[in-house]
């Protein structure tokens, strides 16, 4: 057990407290396998004071001046900056990924909530000119109300950014629900929140699983829209209890992205995008790079060289700055990777390297670690070339010509991003062109900003997020009518 196990409560209408029932779990560090926090589990009535909470505060948010919500978001992302080191190490002690990594995401923060920031207070109608006499149009841009965001375990603080900031810089109201593995970096979060000094109500936070807490959230008759990242499965859900309440839904779901690797590519740029893309966060992120197709006059060295970068890759404790790989997030997660594995050796593919939890190591404790794995004989209609496994397992796909490359890369039910590494400046355009996803990468991979859109295609999801994209998202366009000429108009017929 560690030394003190840190509590958390509820952050409801401005206040803290437990759960109403007093239930709450454990939050475990997966590279000690060992409980480090205590997490209340909201219940529907908790749920149900938090919507409530974000309602009523919402008519006074959507009224404050667009720069006084923006000061408000910019003390946040100061306050972030400032505590970045202590929410960087709770999200790696939480998740279990690479301080590097984490302390990376979180010193972004400020940016995103200081771009929002600028957003806040030039959000304009338009003037709309109508083929009709005496007629004054325009077009009010509106905030929807109460947005609940719902986000994975992965990478916490900076999803709920991604919703949150501009959120509530356009005038919404937020009830936040982390997930259940990584729960505590929100509830760091609503104490700068709070700290900043938003009005009570603005942002809530509810703790626990998917049932009942995230389920009591989505079914929730006074939630206006849903902002989602996760899972296929949960996305299902989440869209029937939309369809039920006919409220708009934004879909951030996962991926089987292709890195396409051409024979003009930048040799050893080439192999350290596809190392990255892969095996960065253990494979535990919605873009991993997990499909490797490359060109078959270079596919050979090409896997070869790649070998022998992985072998060399080291894997250890996620605190420690010098390691490159952390364990995955939860025993369950560990034992489903490497079924993966399993299967598709049995299927035919080889094991060029990894392929196993690693095996002796005691340096890696009771972590959840499996080795970076990379599998060749694979065939497209494998499990592991189709489905997300979210970890650290690469399957290689060699390809002939361009048109070959494209249509391997498009045979996916999946469609968030996409890697090209050529030298070739029209290739390039080509492939951006006709690869069927929302994000494509040229000569780089795994690169994010607050002003680029962020989002899928297919079953990757729908709905954008960062950019001007999300401020379509996030408001509704009110189409405003005013007759000028003062006359009585025939009320049977349309004007
Ligand atoms: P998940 O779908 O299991 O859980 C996501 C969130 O939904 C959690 O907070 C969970 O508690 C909640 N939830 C679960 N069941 C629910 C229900 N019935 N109703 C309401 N809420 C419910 O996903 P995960 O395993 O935590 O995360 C991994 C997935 O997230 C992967 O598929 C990954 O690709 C995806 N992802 C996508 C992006 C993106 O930007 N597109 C980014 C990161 C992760």
């Amino acid at each position: 057990m560690p030394a003190k196990i840190e509590k958390y409560d509820l952050f409801i209408d401005g206040g803290w407290g437990p759960a109403s029932d007093g239930r709450t779990f454990g939050s475990k560090d997966p590279f000690r396998d060992e409980d480090w926090a205590q997490i209340p589990l909201a219940s529907a009535a908790d749920v149900d004071r938090a919507v409530r909470a974000a309602r009523a505060a919402f008519p006074a948010w959507r009224a404050t001046f667009g720069k006084d919500r923006a000061r408000l978001l910019r003390r946040l992302a100061d306050l972030i900056a400032r505590d970045a080191d202590r929410l960087g190490a709770v999200e790696t002690r939480d998740n279990g990924k690479l301080i590097r990594e984490m302390l990376g995401q979180v010193k972004s923060l400020p940016d995103y909530y200081n771009y929002w920031a600028g957003w806040a207070d030039k959000i304009q109608g338009d003037v709309v000119p109508l083929d009709k006499p005496n007629m004054f149009h325009y077009i009010l841009r509106q905030p929807i109300g109460v947005i609940a965001a719902i986000v994975p375990w992965n990478s916490p603080l900076l999803l709920l950014t991604w919703k949150i900031a501009p959120a509530l810089a356009l005038g919404n109201v937020v009830v936040a629900k982390p997930s259940e593995y990584a729960s505590a970096s929100t509830l760091e979060l609503a104490r700068l929140v709070e700290e900043a000094g938003f009005p009570a109500g603005v942002f809530n936070v509810v703790t626990g699983f998917g049932d009942p807490t995230g389920v009591a959230l989505t079914t929730h008759a006074g939630v206006d829209k849903i902002a989602f990242t996760g899972g296929p499965e949960t996305a299902r859900a989440i869209a029937r209890a939309a369809g039920q309440n006919l409220v708009p839904l934004t879909l951030e779901l996962g991926g089987k992205s292709p890195n396409i690797v051409f024979e003009d590519a930048t040799f050893e740029n080439a192999v350290t995008g596809v190392l990255a893309g892969i095996f960065g966060a253990s494979g535990q992120t919605c873009i991993a790079g997990s499909r490797l197709v490359v060109q078959r006059s270079v596919a050979d060295r090409f896997v070869a060289r790649l070998v022998e970068r992985t072998r060399s890759i080291r894997l250890g404790d996620p605190s420690d700055p010098a390691s490159e790989m952390g364990p995955v997030c939860f025993p369950q997660h560990l034992e489903r990777i490497d079924s993966f594995v399993r299967e598709a050796e049995r299927e035919g593919a080889r094991v060029a390297v990894g392929g196993r939890k690693p095996q002796g190591r005691a340096d890696l404790g009771r972590g959840y670690f499996y080795e970076p794995t990379v599998l060749t004989n694979v065939r497209p209609e494998m499990h592991v070339a189709r489905e997300e496994v979210f970890g650290p397992v690469l399957a290689v796909l060699p390809f002939d010509d361009e048109a070959d490359a494209l249509r391997i890369a498009n045979d996916s039910m999946y469609g968030l991003a996409a890697g090209v590494w050529t030298s070739d400046i029209g290739r390039a355009h080509r492939m951006a062109e006709q690869l069927e996803s929302g994000i494509v990468w040229v000569n780089t991979y795994r690169a994010a900003s607050y002003a680029a859109p962020w989002g899928g295609v297919k079953k990757s999801g729908y709905g954008r997020e960062s950019s001007a994209e999300a401020i379509h998202e996030l408001t509704y366009a009110k189409s405003v009518w005013i007759d000028l000429s003062g006359q009585i108009a025939d009320p049977f017929v349309v004007r």
